[in-house]
């Protein structure tokens, strides 16, 4: 570009060929185009124009150069020169030279007038002759300058403003701000919802953060504002959980916040502004419904029962549990998630989408009990029974939508009732069949019920209302009627009987006269005090079983009867050929007429038992009450009991004199055959004991085996007439199933009772009572 310009054609000018020139001018000249600086000169009187290079970018891209170069400088700057052109006169004419500082000269450059700003001086340049020839300006484009410092004090401007804006804002601001300064984030301002919500006063203004709430320094928040101030990045904080202290109490509270970097001109970070909201209460809220509705779930999954919460008008299964699972016969996949109606399209013509729309609209609860419901499964359609409820679920905003069902399924129930009643039916009818007889006395009210069966077997024909006293005691053959009323009497004593009522007696019909044998069961039900306030049972008539024991018990008692006069005197024959072996010395017919006689004693006490057995059916049974010395007693006892086997251990337990009051020979039938049973039911042998002890003056006399045992149940019926146990253990063994029943009937002529206590396998213990009259207690 300088050569350009040196160049140049001068001699096309006024000023002509450089030749010339003035020394003056050639040395300006050279100095203008050698220079960095920009520069430019006018010369001679029509001021035409020098530049250099550094001034040409002044001149703009397609501006006034190259024609500048050499040009009058009045055509050259017309839209200027009215400014410059006093400048350059009063340099020229005056000598002064002039200096401008960010002087705006607006120039036509780059295809437009644009505000162009310079710092320029203006100096006079001297000729050889020392006029004053030409005017020479050193000049720099301070355009960009100017604007820069326009711009900062702009910014400046409106920094300030923002800054009592945003004071003002953070004062005003319906929301909590502080706006936090410097990277010790000092507040410097804060609203007065800031500080409720931080729980502090005024008086933290002015100090640091950290200072003003010192419940932070655990926290991330202090942490959090130092990254935002240094990385100048807004934070955004939701629900954050943060420990506020207010009246002195450390509370646990929720927020959302903006940490807003605030940055000077130079984007440096100054301070950072807080917004906060407090969320405390939606949070707990929220933490709440979603507690309770977790708590809802629990309970559904965890229950038992069927439990299912639907939603919405779709009724879609939002949670069910394995119950619900199980009774609907689907998985977990096939039916979360999905309208009730989509899983179950069989519910459609029933009419649990009716009533559950119904609770849903009305908000209240709906339940029955036992509804058929069917389901249609690969295997045909299934029926079921179930109870249910349907509970409506609140909504925060106490509307429902949704629905919580409880349910139970109660088919197995309703089927078995079903059956339950078919067997009732049953038994009814069985009962009927069976022809038993039904009664029930309340003895609080003192009336007695009767069913037409139990009027029948007391032969009674009016239809009023029965009464113990004019209906069932004359109704009694008067030869049981003593011992009918005193077994009732006993019932109705708890620690006796305990309520167990089980009696075998002749009715007289009272109109037809019939005399009938029946057999009465039942039970008296006491109250809390042990009074008795009813007693039902049943009648069974026996009459014809009666009949043929009766004919049974005849035989026996005539057989007996036939049988002890033979007996007496064979007795009394071996007695004689025992004392004539004895004294011929013959030992073998000694022992052998010895086993004649046992056997033969043992037939005696059999015979001896028939007619006991008839005596007493015959009412003919009687006693001879004497003091017996029970040591004595059992000693005989235990002196036949040896003779009927070796090979089992008798014991008797020795004890002092006890004295009571019995008949003596009845008792020793007692002992006998209570140990005959207990040789007979210990096939393998083993001890057998025999004892009494003495207890409050009542003497208690037992004979325990190790043998076969008696069951529970078998041990109910053992004193009944005839009974024998039926099992294999004991079906070898012979007997007449007559024994213990003599037992408890002498007993009874006692005023005692036989007891057992027996183990299966084990063995047993017979017992009864008896008072002490006197001895050794
Ligand atoms: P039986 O003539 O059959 O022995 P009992 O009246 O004496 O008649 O006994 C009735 C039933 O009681 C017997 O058939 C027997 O099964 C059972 N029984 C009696 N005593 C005993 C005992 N000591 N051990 C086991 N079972 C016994």
């Amino acid at each position: 570009m300088a050569a350009l310009t040196r160049d140049y054609d001068w001699s096309s000018t006024p000023l002509g060929h450089p030749d010339t020139w003035s020394q003056s001018l050639r040395t300006t000249v050279n100095i203008i185009l050698n220079s960095r600086s920009p520069m430019f000169l006018w010369w001679g009187p029509q001021l035409i124009q020098f530049y250099n290079d550094a001034y040409r970018p002044s001149l703009g891209n397609n501006g006034k150069h190259p024609y500048a170069l050499g040009q009058k400088g009045e055509d050259c700057w017309p839209e200027i020169w009215p400014i410059i052109k006093p400048l350059i006169d009063q340099v020229l004419y005056k000598g002064e030279p002039t200096w401008s500082v960010d002087q705006l000269i607006p120039i036509y450059r780059n295809g437009k007038i644009e505000d162009v700003y310079w710092t320029f001086g203006y100096s006079p340049v001297y000729d050889d002759d020392g006029q004053r020839k030409g005017v020479i300006v050193i000049c720099s484009e301070t355009t960009e300058h100017v604007n820069n410092s326009r711009k900062l004090h702009e910014s400046y401007q409106a920094l300030q403003i923002s800054e009592n804006n945003l004071l003002n804002l953070v004062m005003q601001a319906p929301i909590a701000i502080g706006h936090l300064k410097g990277r010790e984030l000092v507040v410097v301002a804060a609203n007065q919802k800031i500080l409720e919500l931080w729980g502090k006063d005024a008086s933290i203004i002015g100090q640091p953060l950290e200072k003003a709430l010192p419940e932070l320094q655990d926290q991330p928040f202090l942490g959090i504002l130092d990254n935002v101030y240094i990385s100048g990045v807004p934070f955004f904080g939701t629900e954050h959980k943060a420990l506020i202290r207010r009246e002195g109490v450390l509370l646990e509270l929720f927020f959302d916040f903006v940490y807003q970097p605030i940055k000077d001109i130079n984007g440096n970070c100054t301070g950072i502004v807080v917004v906060a909201n407090e969320v405390t209460d939606n949070v707990l809220a929220r933490k709440r419904i979603q507690q309770s509705e977790d708590r809802m779930r629990q309970v559904v999954m965890k229950s038992p029962f069927i439990m299912l919460v639907l939603k919405g008008s779709d009724f879609v299964i939002e949670i069910a549990n394995d119950a619900c699972f199980h009774y609907w016969n689907k998985t977990a996949e096939a039916t979360l998630g999905k309208p009730l109606l989509t899983v179950l399209p069989e519910l459609k013509d029933q009419p649990f989408p009716e009533l559950l729309k119904r609770v849903l609209e009305s908000g209240k609860a709906y339940g029955e009990e036992e509804v058929l419901n069917y389901f249609e499964t690969e295997q045909g359609i299934v029926v079921k029974y179930v109870s249910y409820l349907y509970e409506p679920i609140l909504d925060e905003d106490g509307s429902v939508s949704r629905i919580l069902v409880a349910a139970e399924d109660r088919t197995r129930m309703v089927e078995d009732r079903k059956k339950l009643l078919a067997a009732e039916e049953n038994l009814r009818l069985s009962l009927e069949a069976a022809e038993l007889g039904r009664f029930d006395m309340d003895l609080v009210k003192g009336t007695m019920f009767w069913d037409a069966r139990c009027r029948e077997l007391f032969g009674v024909d009016h239809h009023d209302e029965v009464t113990y006293e004019n209906d069932f005691l004359p109704g009694l053959h008067p030869e049981d009627k003593e011992r009918v009323s005193k077994i009732i009497e006993d019932v109705f004593v708890k620690e006796l009987t305990n309520g167990d009522y089980d009696v075998e007696y002749r009715t007289i019909g009272a109109n037809d006269k019939k005399v009938r044998w029946v057999r009465a069961k039942g039970k008296a039900f006491f109250d809390e005090k042990d009074k008795p306030i009813r007693f039902i049972g049943s009648v069974l008539e026996i009459t014809d079983k009666k009949s043929e024991e009766l004919r049974r018990n005849d035989f026996f008692a005539m057989a007996s009867h036939e049988l002890k006069t033979p007996l007496t005197s064979i007795k009394s024959y071996i007695q004689m050929l025992l004392k004539k072996a004895a004294n011929d010395g013959d030992d073998f017919q000694a022992d052998a007429l010895n086993r004649v006689n046992k056997n033969v004693n043992r037939m005696t006490s059999l015979i001896q038992g028939f007619l006991n057995n008839a005596k007493i059916l015959e009412g003919k049974f009687e006693l001879h009450f004497e003091n017996v010395d029970v040591n004595e007693m059992l000693n005989e006892a235990l002196v036949d009991a040896q003779l009927m086997s070796q090979a089992h251990q008798f014991k008797l337990a020795p004890r002092e004199s006890v004295i009571i009051r019995a008949d003596r020979d009845k008792l020793i039938q007692v002992m006998e055959n209570l140990i005959s049973n207990a040789v007979k039911y210990s096939p393998k042998s083993g001890a057998i004991n025999i004892g009494c002890d003495v207890t409050n003056n009542v003497a208690e006399i037992y004979v325990e085996d190790e043998g076969v045992g008696i069951s529970a149940k078998d041990q109910q019926k053992l004193f009944d007439r005839f009974y024998r146990v039926q099992n294999e253990k004991v079906q070898h063994i012979s007997g007449f199933g007559i024994g213990l029943y003599l037992v408890s009937e002498i007993l009874r002529y006692h005023n005692s009772k036989i007891m057992v206590e027996s183990e299966e396998g084990k063995g047993s213990r017979f017992y009864f009572r008896l008072p002490v009259v006197k001895g050794i207690v």
